[in-house]
C-alpha cells in the first residue's frame, strides 16, 4: 500500500480500536485506491481520505422495551450517518445479536461506495441493534420497533437519512417502524423509509432487487467471456430475502441453484431448489432450513462444514460477513468454481478474495454485485417523491439497466487503473472517485 493510504489506515485502527470488520472494509478500499492516488494525487489533498473514513455523525442509543412476560429488556441502537456528499444518508437497519459499532461502521462505509456506484443521489449510512427478532412474538417485535423509532425519528427524514431493511429487518419491521414514525411526526412522509409494503408506498421489485441484481451482475461478468448462467450449478448461502431472490433469478436464467443455508446448517437439493417450498418455509412460516428438508424428498441437511464444499460453477454468498474464508475459497476453486458474486456485504475474507483473484476467476464484491437492493430503494424514494407507482416491468427494467451500468463502470475503472478484470479495484475506484469529486466541490465539511 502506498505510504499516504497506509498512514490513513493506521489512524483508522488507532481511532476505532477492536472494530476489526471496519478495519477490514477500510483496508480493502484503501488498497484499491493506491493506483488511483498515484494517477490523481489531488484525491489525497485536504485530508480527503482522513475525512472519508470518519463518519459524519454517529448515534448510539438505549432501546428499552417490555417483553411478553412483562420483563424490561434493554438493547442498544445505532445509526451511523457516514457520508452525505451524494444525497441523504441511505442504508439499512440490521437487527442481529452480533451488531455492534464496528459492524455498523463497516456496513456504513461499504454503503458509501455501493450507493455511489448506483449513480443515484444517495449518501451512505447504516444502523441497527443487537436485538434478536428470532423467537420473539409479533407484539414484542412491534414494541421493540416502536421504542427504537422513538429515538431514531429525531435523526432521520426523507431528505436527511432514509433507513431500510437488512438482516433481521423485513416488511414486518419496516411496517412497525413506519407506523411509529408517522405517529410521532403526524406526517405521512413515505420517503423516510424504504422497503415499505406495496399498499403504503413500497415499490414493486424492491423485495426481489438485491438477489435479482446479484445474479444479473454474475450474468454480466460471464458475458465478458462469451458465457451465460444457462445450465450452471449454483451454490447459494443464506436463506433470507437476498438468497431467495438470487435463487429465483438464477432459475429464470436457466441455472440450477442447489443449496441454501442458515445458522443450523446447509441444504443440498441436487434436483434444484423448490422455490415455492423455500418461500413457504422462510417467508410464510419464518421456519428453519430443516423444515424444508422434512418436506422435500431427496434434499439433505448438512450440519458439518460449509456450503462451499458442494461442487458448483457459480457461488453466491448471500448470508453475512466473512462467511467465505480461505479454506472455502480453496475448495470452491478445486471443484471448478469460476464465478463468485456477493449478495451479502463483505462475505469473503481477504484470504478468499486473494485466492479468487490469484486464480483469475470472475469475482464481484458485494458493493457492486448487491447494489441492486439499495438502487431500488432509491427508485422507491423517487416514486414516493413523485406520488406515483411504477409497474413491475418498469421497475425491473430500471434495475436491469442500473446493474449493467454498475458492471460497466467497474470494468472501465479496472482498465483505467491497469488491472483489467479486477472488479474489486473497479468498484472501489469508480465509487470513490464519484464521492471524492463531490466532496471536493463541497469544500472542507
Ligand atoms: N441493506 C441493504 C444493503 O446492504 C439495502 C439498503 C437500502 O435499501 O437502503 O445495501
Amino acid at each position: 500500500m502506498a505510504e499516504v493510504v497506509e498512514k490513513v489506515y493506521e489512524q483508522v485502527v488507532a481511532r476505532n480500536r477492536g472494530e476489526t470488520e471496519f478495519h477490514q472494509a477500510v483496508r480493502e478500499v484503501l488498497d484499491s485506491l493506491a493506483p488511483v492516488i498515484a494517477k490523481h494525487p489531488h484525491y489525497a489533498d485536504d485530508a480527503l481520505l482522513e475525512r472519508i473514513v470518519e463518519p459524519e455523525r454517529q448515534v448510539i442509543f438505549r432501546v428499552p422495551w417490555v417483553d411478553d412476560a412483562g420483563n424490561v429488556q434493554v438493547n442498544r441502537g445505532f445509526r451511523i450517518e457516514f457520508n452525505s456528499a451524494l444525497g441523504p444518508y441511505k442504508g439499512g437497519l440490521r437487527f442481529h445479536p452480533s451488531v455492534n459499532a464496528g459492524i455498523i461502521k463497516f456496513l456504513g462505509f461499504e454503503q458509501i461506495f455501493k450507493n455511489a456506484l448506483t449513480n443515484q443521489a444517495i449518501g451512505g449510512g447504516k444502523g441497527g441493534s443487537d436485538f434478536d427478532p428470532h423467537g420473539r412474538s409479533d407484539a414484542e417485535v412491534m414494541r421493540f420497533c416502536q421504542s427504537f423509532m422513538t429515538e431514531l425519528s429525531r435523526h432521520i427524514g426523507p431528505s436527511t437519512d432514509v433507513p431500510a431493511g437488512d438482516i433481521g429487518v423485513g416488511g414486518r419491521e419496516i411496517g412497525f417502524l413506519f407506523g411509529q414514525y408517522k405517529r410521532l411526526r403526524n406526517s405521512y412522509d413515505a420517503g423516510v423509509l424504504t422497503g415499505k409494503g406495496l399498499g403504503w408506498g413500497g415499490s414493486l421489485v424492491r423485495t426481489e432487487a438485491t438477489g435479482y441484481g446479484t445474479v444479473l451482475f454474475a450474468q454480466s461478468m460471464l458475458a465478458t467471456k462469451g458465457q451465460s448462467l444457462e445450465g450452471k450449478r449454483v451454490a447459494v448461502s443464506g436463506s433470507g430475502n437476498v438468497a431467495i431472490y438470487a435463487i429465483e433469478k438464477a432459475q429464470q436464467l436457466g441455472a440450477t441453484p442447489i443449496t441454501f443455508s442458515d445458522s443450523s446448517g446447509y441444504v443440498v437439493d441436487e434436483a434444484g431448489v423448490d422455490l415455492d417450498l423455500l418461500k413457504q418455509v422462510k417467508e410464510v412460516e419464518r421456519g428453519r432450513v430443516a423444515d424444508y428438508v422434512s418436506r422435500r424428498p431427496g434434499a439433505r441437511l448438512v450440519t458439518e462444514g460449509r456450503v462451499w464444499d458442494v461442487p458448483a460453477e457459480v457461488a453466491l454468498p448471500c448470508a453475512t460477513q466473512n462467511e467465505l474464508g480461505g479454506a472455502g475459497a480453496a475448495t470452491l476453486l478445486r471443484n471448478g468454481c469460476a464465478v463468485v458474486a456477493e449478495g451479502a456485504n463483505m462475505p469473503s475474507t481477504p484470504e478468499a478474495i486473494e485466492a479468487f483473484q490469484a486464480a483469475g476467476i470472475l469475482y464481484a464484491p458485494g458493493k457492486a454485485a448487491n447494489a441492486g437492493g439499495v438502487a431500488t430503494s432509491a427508485l422507491e424514494m423517487e416514486q414516493n417523491a413523485g406520488r406515483t407507482r411504477w409497474s413491475f416491468e418498469t421497475a425491473e427494467a430500471k434495475l436491469t439497466g442500473i446493474m449493467a451500468d454498475i458492471h460497466d463502470s467497474c470494468v472501465a475503472a479496472a482498465e483505467e487503473y491497469g488491472r483489467p478484470g479486477d472488479y474489486v479495484l473497479g468498484a472501489n475506484a469508480a465509487g470513490f472517485t464519484r464521492v471524492a469529486d463531490v466532496m471536493i466541490a463541497h469544500g472542507i465539511v
